[in-house]
């Protein structure tokens, strides 16, 4: 190895988005002496969002720390539960639409929009309400807007929700939120929502809720125990008590 390289060992947590050579317990990469250790961590692939503590030879460092020849360098995944400067809300991209829909459904404050309103709206969203972005776009996640960010790592809906539920253990509040648009529900009667019930639905139902920003009503029918079920799993394993968690 020459003075120009460096000894990288990365969390098992990260190999996804690397390269093989990088899957292992310790790797040679090029140090240019200028480049932050952020942009080589970044440049190997792997989102900033995800990256934990960073150690240098057993010392922690900074993400602005410029490596230089023979360094041992140590990048941690980011620790969970992941801590926010304000209340878990989130932003999703379009791919995420289920998963938008499971974490409103346990009461989990959820943006998403379709059709897609683009990478920079999105980040200027996050932004501007301090929204957590959720994606599988590295480019997205990558842009400096963003004011925070999580790669979601799996395809499926059920692993994506256990995912995003043990990295910021979001208090949960089901049957609160409209999975429709993300608002507020509220009790309603069954005279201020008959309009979107059929006539059966009228007859074998009495608990309403209708949602106070698009007016959707809601109330258990053909669906419920599929989704009871996805609610149940979620709060044996997640539902801590929260002193943040709506009354
Ligand atoms: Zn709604």
């Amino acid at each position: 190895m020459d003075s120009t390289e460096i000894w990288l060992s990365l969390a098992p947590e990260l190999y996804v988005f690397v390269a093989p050579a990088h899957r292992a317990e310790r790797s040679a990469v090029r140090a240019d002496g200028a480049s932050t250790l952020g942009h080589v961590v970044q440049s190997l692939g792997v989102p900033l969002t995800e990256v934990g503590a960073l150690t240098v030879d057993g010392r922690q460092v900074p993400a602005a720390h410029i490596p230089t020849g023979g360094e041992e360098i140590s990048v941690q995944s980011v620790a969970r539960p992941q801590q926010l400067s304000g209340p878990p809300r989130f932003l999703l991209d379009i791919h995420l639409g289920t998963l938008a829909r499971r974490l409103r459904l346990l009461g989990v404050d959820a943006a998403y929009e379709n059709p897609d309103i683009g990478d920079a709206a999105l980040a200027a969203r996050s932004a501007g309400e301090q929204r957590v972005m959720l994606s599988r776009d590295r480019g997205l996640l990558r842009r400096r807007e963003v004011w925070a960010g999580a790669y979601v790592y799996s395809h499926r809906p059920e692993e994506q929700l256990r995912d995003v539920l043990s990295r910021f253990a979001p208090p949960l509040a089901p049957w609160t939120r409209c999975t429709a648009c993300n608002g507020m529900l509220r009790d309603a009667t069954k005279a201020s929502v008959h309009e979107q019930l059929r006539i059966g639905t009228q007859r074998t139902h009495d608990t309403f809720a209708q949602c106070s920003d698009c007016g959707q009503a809601y109330w258990q029918g053909a669906h419920h125990e599929r989704l009871a079920a996805i609610v149940d799993e979620a709060v044996r394993e997640f539902g801590t008590p929260s002193p943040t968690r709506a009354p």
